[in-house]
Order: C-alpha cells, then structure tokens, then sequence
C-alpha cells in the first residue's frame, strides 16, 4: 500500500522579501522531517495551461505571467509577491496536485500529499491574494470531475486561514463539497457560517481564538465527518494548513502535533468508508517552521497508516 509525496526543487525558487512568512525555509524544515519515511516519491510535474483553466478565465494567466518579474521581486497584493520563480514554482503546486489526482484514481497510490509551494486556497478567481497564485485544490476537484468523469468530491481545508479562494472557485458547482475550520475574526475576514453558497455545498465552521485539541476534535466528529459522510464523495482533497498548530505565530489556535494525526487519520478513516481510501492532501500554511515539520510529519504517518 502506498503513499505519495509529489514535490518539485522548483517550488524552493518562489522567493519572498525578508521576513515574509510563506518562505523557502518552510519546504526545507518541512521535507527533511518526511525523510526516511515509505513514500512514493514523484517528481511534481508542470501544470499545463488547460488545467489552470479548469478554475481561472484566461485573462487571468495572461496577467499572472506577465508579472512575472525579470529579476528580484514584485509585490502583487500586500501579502502577495512574485520572484523569477514563482510562476514555475505555482505550476508545479497546481501541476502536483493534478498528478496526485491521477495517481490515485489510478489506483497507483492509495493517497497522496502534495509538499509544494506557494499555497493555492486564497487566489480567486481572478486574483492572487494571501501568499497564492492558483487555485491548487479547486484545480485538482475540477480535474477530478471534469476529466476522471467523478460525479462527487469533498474538499476539508483545516488551514486556521478560510479557504476564500477555494470557496469561490469551486461553490458554484455542486458536484464539489466544501468545508473549511478557520479562526474567526482572522484574515481573510470570510467564512462565516452564513456563507452556505448558492447550493448549499458550502459548510464553514469559525473558531474562536484560543481553541484547543479537545474541542476541535468534537468539531471534526460531531459536524465535518458527518457532512462529507452525507454527501458521499468519491475522491476527498484536503487543504492541509499547519498554522492552527499552537506555535504558529499567524494565528491564534492552539492544536498540537497528535491533534493533526487525530484529524488525517479520522478523514483517511472516513476515506475508507466512502471512496476507498481515495485521498489527495494539498500543503497550504504552517508558519512555525518546527511545528510545520513536527505536525507536517505526523499528517504523512497518518497518510502511510491508512494507506
Ligand atoms: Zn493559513
């Protein structure tokens, strides 16, 4: 049985200014701490233009190529910069998670985690926003739907930001269910339970500051595993964000290492009772580079566990 780690060098080229806290650094705590492990190790291809169609019109490419800068960096939003390498580090993220699709639809991995930078949840559809290019998990959905021909799939994003991005792409369509935990109020200011989108497909659940293991864990048992149980889906994708980890320095939710194992192994369990397993696991934040190693580490034990 088989899990697969799907990373690429390039995503260490996205460069960001001093300080900033979606740094290379991250990849280079975060892949060390998976060494040695029983992964399939993949080589994180390039996403092609029609997949990123999948989820953002043309002239949103066009525009995101074209602030590609020539040399240092170029700030797109106030949390959003590009360097020389960040269009090819975005498509390897999108393009890995593509890959993690077909492989394990194909059944030649039971699941998969996508070790890639920058982030996807927080671009929309036609704007780069909080650290993210591409709409990596919608595109890995629509892929899903669109060309593995699935009629269902479940998105959880436990990343401690709301998944807006996500949530825009990907509400208007309601083969896809979405459901994010976030800390509310916290950026990016969405998520509230109010927001159910227009079929319903929509399920967010704000944290208050402060929440601990404990209480999290009711949530995912008593709410999460039930909706995605309900809406019975084929293939379930996983916005995996570590910065609900108590060390993060974003945010205000206070999860531990075995929290995480807690939460990947209850949703590979629930995998196994709806999809076979089928599960694709995308790398959002996690800003404390220690707890996104130790916590980042725990989530792919719990993926080898139940693959
Ligand atoms: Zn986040």
């Amino acid at each position: 049985m088989t899990t697969a780690l799907i990373t690429h060098p390039d995503c260490l080229d996205h460069i960001t200014p001093e300080g900033h806290p979606e740094r290379v650094a991250r990849l280079n705590a975060l892949l060390p701490a998976l060494e040695g492990k029983d992964l399939l190790r993949i080589s994180a291809p390039l996403a092609e233009d029609a997949d990123l169609l999948l989820a953002h019109p043309a002239d949103y490419l066009e525009t995101i190529r074209a602030s590609v800068p020539k040399g240092g960096i170029r700030q797109l939003d106030p949390d959003t910069w590009m360097s020389p390498g960040s269009l090819r580090a975005a498509l390897r993220a999108a393009g890995g998670a593509v890959k993690a699709v077909d492989m394990v639809l194909a059944g030649e991995a039971d699941n998969a985690f996508v070790a890639c930078r920058p982030p996807g949840h927080h671009a929309e559809t036609r704007s780069p926003m909080g650290f993210c290019l591409f709409g990596t998990v919608a595109i890995a959905a629509k892929h899903a739907l669109e060309r593995h021909g699935l009629e269902r799939v479940a998105i959880v994003d436990f990343d401690v930001h709301h998944g807006n991005g996500t949530q825009d792409l990907v509400q208007s369509d309601g083969r896809i269910l979405f459901v994010s935990t976030h800390q509310m109020p916290l950026y990016p200011g969405t998520g509230s339970p109010s927001e159910t989108g227009p079929n319903g497909t929509v399920l967010n659940i704000a944290l208050d500051e402060g929440t601990e293991g404990p209480a999290y864990r009711r949530i995912l048992t008593e709410r999460i595993l039930p909706r995605v149980r309900a809406f019975r889906p084929e293939l379930l994708i996983l916005s995996a964000g570590f910065d609900a980890h108590a060390n993060d320095p974003l945010a205000g939710i206070a999860l531990q290492d075995e929290d995480f194992t807690f939460i990947t192994a209850e949703l590979c369990g629930l995998a196994a009772e709806v999809c076979g397993g089928r599960m694709v696991s995308c790398l959002e934040g996690g800003y404390d580079l220690d707890a996104l190693a130790s916590s980042g580490a725990r989530h792919v034990d719990a993926l080898i566990a139940a693959g």
